[in-house]
């Protein structure tokens, strides 16, 4: 090997060290809401483990064997089980599933403990688990879904741990490498666990950050009450899908639906009851779009006013603004036994050009305004591009068709 590639391995061990430290540090500072602090805790343990055993492996030949290999053997495999565990927690996978690397280190624990071994099989048993716990946390990390870009780096980082601790393993069984011996394998397997110690650390406080960044963000655009989007996050959402429906030439339809006399719930059933039926019909709402295919999240855009849009003509609107009418009207609730609730829907498509949030918005609203003109408790889209109210009368068949 060139002389410029030799890396001296107890310095890199004991650079591990101070990674490791580091990262505890300031993960122990990073102040993070009680939902994390149990992972902190896990991650910091396990990395504790791995910092204080590799000071130990970086000391081999000043202490006896079992206190500078035996020993950090086995808190490496428990340092990377309990990291493995903890990440695997926090990617949503099941207490079961996530005792598995501690199942994986136990059993590693025992081998070593078990046999009389030879350095150099020290190394490739070490390496072995090693590999096959860097193995599980890699998958951990990106089998769930919601892959971000940081959850493949963090991939990437564990899996090229996993390969080049398989690597090393091999030339500890087949090539009789000692723990010092600055060969290839042996080099870039302690390069790629550096590697893991800096990217694994700082990737972990990182997924931290964005996990904690995503739930304020969807708290900060969610209506606390029913959980639908709010007025603002609706209105961003629709500018966005207008917008992209435009350039590609593809519809859109807005609806928006009020509540019937729902002020008469309030007066009649109380505030509670009146939040209930307000809960209960926009679960109904969001079911409805659902099952007719559409993911977009519906907003509830006033007290008892909501709204959806979808990628889809009038007419198609027209019939889920029709299953969402009766679904509301289908809708039983708990606390009120009894008591049936109505809304009214206007419907609205987008103009294949030079439509505005304002106009398509203003136009739905005129179309729910004639719902409630002609009665309540009906779908009615607008027809042509008016933007006015109707006068008194000559309003039907003219400007908008009501649903039934
Ligand atoms: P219309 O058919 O014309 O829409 O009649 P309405 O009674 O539904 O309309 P109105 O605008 O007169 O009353 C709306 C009511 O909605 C008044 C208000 O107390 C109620 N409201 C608004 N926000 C909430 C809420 O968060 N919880 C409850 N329980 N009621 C709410
Ligand atoms: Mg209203
Ligand atoms: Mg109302």
């Amino acid at each position: 090997m060139s002389p410029a590639l030799v890396l001296d391995v107890p310095t890199l061990f004991k650079l591990m060290f101070l990674v490791d430290m580091v990262v505890c540090l300031l993960l122990t500072a990073y102040r993070a809401d009680a939902h994390y602090a149990e992972a902190i805790r896990g991650f910091v343990l396990g990395r504790l483990l791995h910092g204080s055993a590799c000071l130990l492996l970086g000391l081999v030949g000043l202490l006896p064997p079992a206190l500078s290999l035996i020993l950090p053997t086995s808190m490496v495999f428990l340092g990377y089980s309990l990291e493995g565990a903890t990440i695997a927690r926090l990617r949503g996978l099941g207490r079961l599933q996530s005792v598995i690397p501690v199942c994986i280190a136990l059993i590693g624990i025992g081998f070593v403990h078990l046999g009389t071994w030879s350095q150099p099989y020290l190394i490739g048993i070490a390496s072995g688990f090693v590999s096959l716990m860097c193995l599980y946390t890699s998958l951990a990390i990106v089998l769930p879904a919601h892959r971000t870009r940081l959850v493949w780096m963090m991939f990437g980082v564990f899996l090229l741990n996993c390969v080049a601790s398989a690597v090393r393993s091999y030339s500890g069984f087949f090539d009789g490498v000692s723990l010092n011996d600055p060969s290839v394998p042996q080099t870039s397997g302690l390069v790629a666990a550096y590697i893991y110690c800096v990217g694994g650390g700082v990737g972990f406080l990182l997924f931290l950050k964005e996990e904690a960044d995503r739930a304020l963000l969807r708290q900060a655009q969610s209506d606390p009450l029913t959980g639908l989007l709010n007025r603002r996050a609706f209105f961003e959402a629709l500018g966005e899908g207008l917008a992209a429906c435009e350039l590609g030439r593809s519809p859109l339809s807005l609806l928006c639906f009020d509540l019937d006399y729902f002020k008469s719930v309030n007066d009649t059933y109380g505030h509670q009851a009146g939040d209930e039926v307000l809960c209960k019909v926009s679960a109904v709402v969001a079911a409805t779009l659902t099952a007719h295919g559409f993911s977009t999240r519906p907003g509830r855009i006033g007290g008892e006013e909501f709204a959806a849009f979808m990628p889809c003509d009038a007419a198609g609107a027209t019939q889920i603004a029709e299953a969402v009418r009766l679904a509301v009207m289908g809708t039983r609730f708990f606390g009120v036994p009894g008591l049936t609730c109505t809304a009214s829907i206007g419907v609205a498509e987008a103009l294949p050009v030079g439509d505005t949030l304002q106009s398509l918005v203003r136009r739905c609203d005129l179309a729910l305004y004639e719902a409630k003109a002609r009665g309540r408790n009906q779908v009615v889209l607008l027809n042509s591009q008016l933007t006015t109210r109707p006068t008194k009368g000559n309003s039907r068949n003219v400007w908008a068709t009501s649903i039934p």
